[in-house]
């Protein structure tokens, strides 16, 4: 017996969780944990959008000053500060909180900016004391800024976020006349935008896409997900859009698009690639950090405002957080997506979904503890079986051993069951001399 004792050291989850855990809304005006109530937002076709990105730029730098090529005005404001945890949580406790539960009245006063409730973390002696309590999953990060990208590039009816209400907007502002709505007609009619593909281009991206072929279990077939005539993607996974947007993307748009827009969007794919490597070096990071500022900025001078959704906005403290903390894959929501799609498949009862998911897991602790006792016993008299583990097992061997008949190639994967029945016959029987074709 052992006392076990375990830490927490941070949480991973996508943005809507963030709220929950972090008790800071992730809705409204100052939707960015990281900024809090300092965060540049406004209100842009019909939704809030977060720009002023220049204020990462250096002090002097020349985009500052310009106005008509960004939102309409310049930029005078430093980046946003940054609050310790010490800070947070003397905040917390001079804010009243209303208990949870539909009696008490959950409107907010605006003393309380957006925090909703003080987290259960706090109560952790050392949880303000950490520099990073809670992480931005770059897998949801990349997905909704792929699908954001793309949706516009490609103008995909639904995704894309220049929409006639953005380019109102656009003229509301008084910035980017180039955009402005078509009047020539007595109707009005939103034109393609330079950043857009025209319809052509876009068949022979898509055309590209459907053609490549990726090594075996390095993705899945993404040509399945492609509709060339209907010009769109339909049910594009997580993992897709991140080889999409790291190996596809910057292949695929650069000779269909003015080279003014595929720069950044290649700089962009670039930062994913090496922000997702193994291995990060802090010189590396730390060049990525002024890369994504150069990108967010450029994509404020080529999109409109409603572009900017909260998710774009967070980017710029990715680098930030892989320089407190580390490599991305140890922080990220993959592995725990995997395992709990794993646990989801061994539901057989849906009326009851958590026996069922017990029951499984279970067995499979029962198999995974049998297997390791029965590997390392070893019985006298006979020869021991050879050290192979579970996926080299010599099959057609076991199933020569079993009598049972070989089965055909596209069969052969070793399970677990395999393993245990080769391992027991292994141990226990003497082994007949090989099968002749005439004895089958
Ligand atoms: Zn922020």
């Amino acid at each position: 017996m052992f006392t076990l004792r375990a830490a927490v050291m941070w949480t991973v989850n996508d943005f809507p969780a963030y709220a929950m855990v972090s008790g800071w809304s992730t809705k409204g005006y100052m939707a960015c944990l990281v900024c809090k109530e300092d965060v540049t937002s406004g209100w842009h076709a019909g939704k809030v959008c977060y720009l002023g990105h220049r204020r990462w730029l250096p002090w002097d730098h020349e985009w500052r000053g310009k106005d008509k090529e960004f939102d309409g005005n310049t930029e005078r404001h430093l980046r946003p500060r940054e609050w310790s945890g010490d800070e947070i949580g003397e905040q917390l406790n001079r804010l009243d909180f209303s208990p949870f539960g539909k009696t008490f009245s959950q409107t907010r006063p605006s003393t309380h900016m957006n925090w909703t409730h003080k987290p259960m973390f706090f109560e952790l002696p050392y949880w303000s004391k950490l520099k990073l309590r809670h992480n931005l999953d770059v897998m949801h990060v990349e997905k909704n800024v792929f699908d954001t990208l793309v949706g516009t590039i490609l103008d995909i009816n639904g995704k894309t976020k220049d929409t006639i209400k953005a380019r109102l907007d656009l003229e509301r502002m008084g910035i980017r006349r180039g955009l402005w709505m078509n009047r020539d007609s007595d109707k009005a009619r939103r034109d393609f935008a330079f950043f857009s593909l025209n319809p052509n281009d876009k068949k022979e991206f898509l055309k590209f896409v459907s053609s490549v072929k990726f090594p075996d279990g390095y993705a899945s077939n993404i040509a399945r997900y492609v509709n060339v005539d209907g010009g769109k993607f339909t049910g594009l996974k997580s993992h897709d859009c991140h080889v999409f947007m790291q190996r596809l993307l910057p292949v695929g748009i650069r000779y269909l698009l003015p080279e003014d827009v595929v720069k950044p969007i290649m700089l962009l794919s670039r930062f994913f690639s090496q922000l997702t490597a193994k291995t990060l070096r802090k010189t590396d990071i730390l060049q990525l950090r002024r890369d994504i500022v150069q990108v967010l900025c450029k994509f404020e001078m080529i999109f409109p405002p409603a572009f900017f959704i909260s998710m774009m906005h967070v980017m710029v403290h990715l680098p930030e957080e892989a320089l407190l903390a580390g490599p991305v894959n140890y922080r990220w929501m993959y592995p725990i997506e995997r395992l709990l799609g794993e646990l989801k498949k061994s539901v057989r009862n849906r009326s009851k979904p958590e026996g069922s998911i017990i029951e499984a897991w279970v067995q499979y602790e029962s198999l995974t503890f049998c297997g390791i006792f029965l590997k390392s016993s070893k019985p006298p008299s006979l020869s021991p079986p050879p050290p192979l583990p579970p996926t080299s097992v010599d099959l057609d061997r076991a199933r020569h051993i079993a009598g049972t008949p070989e089965l055909p190639r596209r069969h052969r994967r070793a399970s677990r069951r395999d393993f245990f029945s080769f391992h027991r016959i292994g141990s226990a029987v003497i082994l007949p001399p090989p099968a002749t074709n005439s004895d089958t």
